[in-house]
């Protein structure tokens, strides 16, 4: 599948080429900050296929962490479009808000950091649940890099 999008201002914009390596709510508390209070909604796919078409990127890795995600914005606009996580090097996860049909995300198949949940979040139903950060990597790792990198 392709996928493009881009940040709100358009100083942004990305092509996404691959198979969907998975779908997940986030409501880390990271994610909360970034989306306003609510889990993010995020696909992961290859990173192999992903370029960014018009514009650079500015990015944000905390130093505090010993694995830190880094996030990519638009240096304009301030929307966060994506995700880079150390453990999965194979894969990014795009910010399902970015999309330019963001209704081709579908459904969430996994619902993360539930540790962190809000007692304003809705997970839907049906729809599995991981708590901690490290159930959340090996079992993000196990079913969307398919044990590749
Ligand atoms: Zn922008
Ligand atoms: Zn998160």
């Amino acid at each position: 599948m392709i996928f493009e999008g881009g940040c709100y201002c358009g100083n942004l914009r990305y092509r996404s080429e691959g198979e969907v390596l998975g779908r997940g709510q986030c409501h880390c508390r990271e994610c909360q900050y970034s989306s306003g209070g609510s889990p993010n909604m995020i696909m992961a796919m290859p990173s192999e296929g992903f370029t960014y078409t018009r514009g650079k990127p500015t990015g944000h890795t905390r130093d505090d962490l010993d694995v830190a995600v880094t996030r990519e914005f638009c240096a304009k606009c301030g929307t966060h479009v994506l995700i880079r996580v150390p453990p999965m090097p194979s894969m990014v996860m795009l910010r399902v808000g970015t999309l330019d049909e963001p209704d081709l995300f579908g459904m969430p198949d996994m619902a993360i950091f539930l540790c962190d949940k809000r007692i304003f979040h809705v997970v839907p139903e049906g729809v599995p649940t991981f708590d901690k950060e490290d159930d959340v990597t090996r079992e993000a790792v196990e079913r969307w890099a398919g044990g590749s990198n």
